[in-house]
């Protein structure tokens, strides 16, 4: 691949983490942006839509262009993008045009405390995990010894990430065997996994799995790893990027 141009914020080109798989499995990277403006921001506000649909709209109407693939953009093709490059998106495009730095006022958990803690962090401090060869699916060994088992399985995209929605605050377990009857091409000698047959294999299986799909997905590692400062309870909680993009909305 020609390394043509390097990521710009100035010229907003982004380099995703992962990239997007061609019709001739030729990985692309580089993403044109164009500058926000109001109606993006109340694409991305609509409280009457989930989470990742509205990045999908939203991203649908801001990237101009893939570069090298020869497609339009539009909500399908976002759709089925990596979480971690939507996530990714959606991080320099806040911190192109709404600024480096971010503010948040959170409350410490510890009910004998509960003070609020001022958070302060810069979007380009946030790590980012970037994808060696990114491939429309890997085969991956899961458990060790006679239990182990040969699986082909493919990374989340932002598809997957709305069909987990709404179990996902109630119930992680539940959104796991969805994720993995959506993300596991193969299971051993046998084909996809339905919901209940994700359901039912050993937990063994299913945390080797997860790590897998952990330590593989491309992007930025949104945890913000935080301790109150009054007490010294652990705050450490994954940030809500449609909230944390919208200075107003909070
Ligand atoms: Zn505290």
């Amino acid at each position: 691949m020609s390394a043509a141009l390097a990521e710009s914020l100035a010229e907003r080109r982004l380099q995703l983490p992962g990239g997007v798989l061609g019709p001739d499995g030729r990985c692309h990277r580089m993403v044109r942006v164009r500058e926000l403006t109001g109606a993006d921001e109340e694409v991305l506000a609509d409280t009457g839509a989930a989470g990742a649909s509205l990045v999908t709209r939203f991203l649908a109407r801001v990237i101009v262009e893939i570069e090298g693939l020869q497609r339009r953009v539009d909500e399908a093709l976002v759709w089925d993008m990596l979480v971690g490059d939507r996530d990714y998106l959606l991080l320099r495009l806040r911190q192109i045009d709404l600024g480096d730095h971010v503010h948040q006022v959170m409350r410490c958990p510890s009910p004998a405390c509960g003070k609020k803690a001022d958070v302060d962090f810069l979007v380009s401090e946030i790590e980012v995990r970037r994808a060696g060869e990114l491939q429309a699916s890997y085969r991956v060994r899961l458990g060790e010894g006679a239990e182990a088992i040969d699986a082909l399985v493919r990374l989340p995209s932002g598809r997957d990430q709305e069909a987990m929605a709404s179990l996902a605050p109630r119930n992680p377990a539940a959104a796991n065997t969805r994720l993995f009857s959506r993300t596991v091409l193969k299971w051993g000698e046998g084909g996809a996994l339905d919901e209940e047959a994700a359901r039912a294999l050993p937990l063994k299986q299913r945390s080797a799995l997860a790590a897998f799909l952990e330590r593989h997905s491309p992007g930025p590692n949104l945890y913000l790893d935080l301790q109150c400062p009054d007490c010294g309870a652990d705050m450490g909680t994954s940030f809500d990027l449609n909230a944390f993009f919208l200075p107003s909305a909070r």
